[in-house]
């Protein structure tokens, strides 16, 4: 018999505590084409009906065996919520965003009266009610949600990159708006019972805008969004895409529990650029991940056991999985999870 749930395992980790192995888990998105088949839950009802979601972020738990269940698997309600146009998902293809509704402080102004309870991000909150209702005494229940910067982006457009460099005061007008809403909509998931958090926000990339910029506009929000979720004792993972090499140092210092890394990081060196941070990651999910066959799963396992003597904190995708990854390649990366201790 296991020394601990999951859940008590997760958390330990997270809280640096020693355990017995590590968990096998994925904080980003876990949905496939083959749990769709398998458990009658797929894109695009699944990211729209709170039972659906539910239904297809347990197959991940017991159809492939992650140690932990997860919701939504795509980032664009937050910015559906607040209006933007959103090109629909496919069985295999996120849904994405089309059109922008926030051009000026005044346009904030108008979107300030919500309801977080209402629209697609409703369905979420109910999805972590049906989830952790059946397994919240065993596995971590991982919410999640865009992050600030990234959803900022989502409502103003590609303009956004410009706007912060150009418009300090819109800049960190739309940051407060997205931070106030993170928080409210992070807060609403543990209410209904998430232990364990998520905040992807890809674009918010040390790579993309450099450290005066990051530590302008993502710190501060970053710092607000992960100390309410400490205040109700979640801890939090933040992913963002891309080689986020020399940013890790200062992307740490929001007080982030651990920071999952893409392909393009090398794991040693990320364990050396941080602090306290655990390093989540980073198996490619399109290069390794989802390419099928059995010299494959070979592949899995021997990129699984660098990442693993490298020091990775906890072995994961390192970006959402790709719908159609078979769930032989995710049991590969599991057992090579499984199999080791600290
Ligand atoms: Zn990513």
């Amino acid at each position: 018999m296991d020394e601990y749930t999951p859940k008590e395992r997760l958390a330990r980790v997270l809280a640096h505590k020693e355990v017995d192995r590590m968990p096998a888990i994925c904080v980003t998105q876990t949905g496939t084409v083959e749990q769709m088949d398998a458990c009658g839950a797929e894109w695009p009802e699944a990211h729209e009906n709170a039972e659906k979601m539910a239904t297809l972020a347990e197959a991940a738990h017991t159809i492939v065996g992650f140690e932990a269940v997860r919701v939504p698997f795509d980032i664009t309600a937050e910015a559906e919520f607040f209006g933007c146009g959103i090109k629909p998902s496919t069985k295999v293809q996120q849904p994405s965003v089309i059109s922008h509704v926030i051009n000026s402080v005044d346009d904030l102004e108008d979107h300030k009266d919500y309801d977080i309870t209402t629209k697609r991000i409703g369905q979420v909150l109910k999805a972590i009610n049906i989830l952790a209702d059946k397994y919240g005494d065993e596995l971590p229940i991982i919410g999640s949600m865009i992050g600030p910067f990234s959803l900022a982006q989502h409502l103003t457009g590609d303009s956004w990159f410009m706007s912060i460099m150009t418009d300090e005061e819109f800049g960190k007008a739309v940051m407060d708006f997205t931070t106030e809403f993170g928080i409210k909509y992070a807060l609403a998931q543990v209410e209904n019972g998430a232990d364990t958090f998520s905040i992807i926000d890809p674009t918010a990339s040390y790579s993309l805008i450099g450290a005066e910029f990051y530590k302008k506009f993502v710190i501060p929000y970053h710092t607000k969004l992960v100390d309410a979720l400490h205040e109700k004792g979640v801890p939090s993972v933040l992913h963002i895409c891309g080689d986020t090499t020399p940013g890790l140092s200062i992307m740490e210092t929001c007080g982030v529990d651990a920071i999952s890394i893409d392909q393009n990081v090398d794991v040693a060196t990320a364990v050396a650029n941080v602090d306290k941070a655990l390093i989540v990651g980073n198996l490619d999910p399109v290069s390794v991940l989802w390419n099928s066959g059995e010299e494959n799963v070979a592949a899995i396992k021997e990129e699984s056991q660098k990442a693993l003597e490298a020091g990775v904190g906890l072995l994961a995708p390192g970006c959402g999985i790709v719908s159609q990854t078979p769930t032989v390649n995710l049991q590969a990366m599991i057992e090579c999870a499984k199999n080791w201790t600290y």
